[in-house]
């Protein structure tokens, strides 16, 4: 065939996509039975794997046979394996078989939840589902649909959740402040306090959302400090918000966090919350439980969240600890429609009568983007296929697992447990031998780090935490991954002890 003909490939059929899918299931299920066995640490080198794609796409469509031996021969062994039993780095990136299928099917039905009206059924599981988890972590119904004023959403991640909370409590600011606010210049004085242990994303949702040049910009950012736990000082929050207020300044978002990414480390939602309801401005209260949030499934957990009746939003990642794969975060707030005022925009191709009517929810008003997946549906299928009962029984084992672990790093001389332990997240170090400066110690707690790494059995990860006024390197054994379960985490610890 001459080249300048043109060349209409048929779309797959029904009948190979089944027979190709088939395959694809199999790969992914093969994959995750073998994937302990997998070094957990990919051991790629810089550009190896752009060494070997070619520079130029395909003229004309290949054999699916080729397409899917690359995967195994090009992409696979570029992975660093987050599904491994094996690992502990950062926080965990759960998955599950009911919550694959979920997305597979989100993809297959191919809808774009946007509107109520371009989906009626994705808005509404989604609504049901966020009333149910809600509900499972023992949320006030504040926060739920039928309160009327608040509600539940699916964010792509926390860090989005921030974000949104970020506008809206700007919005709610605003308004509040309306009359003064076009004299005053009120959105320039606005000011956001989180701890020093908060995650980047807040700093990043203040620079995203303009009070923040840089990550450094302190103008109208205030990273309050925490106490031995790592936990914010709330004394220090008010004394902050007082000496602002003093300066001119409008405090306007507050970000709590339960769990901190370092160490999981909780702050005292109920005094922070008493703090920023009894002032004048009535900042917004964000909890951010990104990994922790989690652990409230089970009743016993949810002292972590005393208070948050006082809070206006809260979320956390079922993508980091609830067996429903990335991404999903969930945010609730019990003010949404601070959120759609900061949110909403209604160009005409968007105009429908059931909005108009205001009798359903669009979801794409509280989030950033406009379109939108059908993340309800994996969630929805992780939650009947477990049942509140066996997730609960999921995070209890692991809650198990991580005080064997704690222990046995207790019982070694050599080692000490740093931090207090809130949930699985274990933070030890090796500790210093008798007149060794703190840059010796880091420095064999890196060394040990690295040898961990590079043995491929298993892969944690550090952080640095000001103890004892000295910045210490410290390893995190994140525990929570979907296969782990006792063996891995003895297995670990082996690892660790034959390295030192
Ligand atoms: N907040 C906390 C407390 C976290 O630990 C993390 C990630 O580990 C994040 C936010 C960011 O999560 P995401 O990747 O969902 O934005």
């Amino acid at each position: 065939m001459p080249d300048e003909m043109p060349v209409f490939v048929p779309h797959m059929t029904g009948e190979e996509f089944r027979s190709l899918g088939r395959e694809v299931v199999d790969l992914i299920a093969e994959y995750m039975m073998r994937v302990e066995r997998l070094p957990v640490r990919a051991r790629s080198l810089p550009g190896e794997l752009l060494g070997k794609l070619p520079m130029e796409p395909p003229a004309r469509g290949e054999k699916w046979g080729e397409i899917l031996a690359d995967v195994e021969r090009l992409i696979v062994p570029g992975l660093t394996h987050w599904q491994s039993p094996n690992f502990f780095a950062y926080f965990p990136a759960n998955g599950s078989f009911p919550a694959i299928l979920g997305d597979l099917l989100s993809s297959g039905l191919g809808v774009n939840g946007m509107l109520w009206a371009t989906s009626p059924a994705a808005t509404e599981l989604e609504t049901r589902v966020l009333d149910w988890l809600g509900g499972m972590i023992g949320l006030p119904g504040e926060f739920l649909s039928p309160s009327g004023s608040g509600g539940g959403v699916i964010q792509g991640t926390a860090s989005e959740a921030t974000l949104v909370a970020l506008v809206a409590a700007r919005s709610r600011a605003m308004k509040r402040h309306a009359p003064r606010a076009a004299t005053t210049d009120l959105g320039s004085r606005l000011t956001l306090y989180t701890s020093t242990q908060a995650h980047s994303s807040v700093i990043k949702g203040a620079m995203i959302a303009g009070l923040a040049a840089h990550p450094e910009d302190r103008r109208r950012v205030r990273m309050i400090e925490t106490d031995e736990t790592f936990a914010m000082k709330p004394e220090a929050l008010g004394a902050a918000m007082a000496s602002d207020v003093h300066a001119g300044l409008v405090p306007f978002f507050v970000c709590a966090t339960v769990g901190t990414t370092s160490s999981t480390a909780n702050d005292p939602v109920e005094k922070i919350g008493m703090i920023c309801q009894g002032h004048d401005d009535q900042p917004w209260l964000h909890v951010d439980a990104a990994m922790s949030g989690a652990a409230c499934v089970c009743p016993e957990y949810r002292g972590m969240l005393r208070g948050i009746g006082l809070a206006d939003s809260f979320c956390f990642n079922p993508h980091k600890w609830l067996l429903t794969n990335f991404d999903c975060d969930c945010l609730w707030t019990r003010d949404r429609e601070s959120i759609i005022n900061a949110l909403s925009v209604t160009p005409e191709y968007l105009r429908n009568e059931a909005s108009a009517r205001g009798e359903v929810v669009d979801y794409r008003d509280w989030q950033i983007p406009l379109g939108r997946r059908f993340r309800a549906l994996k969630l929805w299928f992780v939650i009947r296929h477990y049942g509140v009962e066996g997730l609960r029984a999921y995070i209890r084992e692991h809650m198990r697992i991580a005080a064997i672990f704690e222990e046995l790093v207790r019982s070694d001389a050599r080692f000490e447990v740093v931090t207090p332990r809130t949930v699985t997240l274990v933070c030890f170090r090796l500790k210093a031998r008798q007149g060794e400066g703190a840059e010796e110690t880091n420095a064999r707690n890196r060394a040990l780090l690295e040898a961990i790494n590079a043995s491929g059995k298993a892969m944690l990860s550090h952080t640095v935490l000001k103890i004892g006024g000295q910045e210490q390197f410290v390893l995190r054994m994140a525990i929570g991954g979907s296969g782990t379960e006792e063996r891995h985490v003895r297995g670990a610890w082996a690892v660790v002890v034959g390295l030192v």
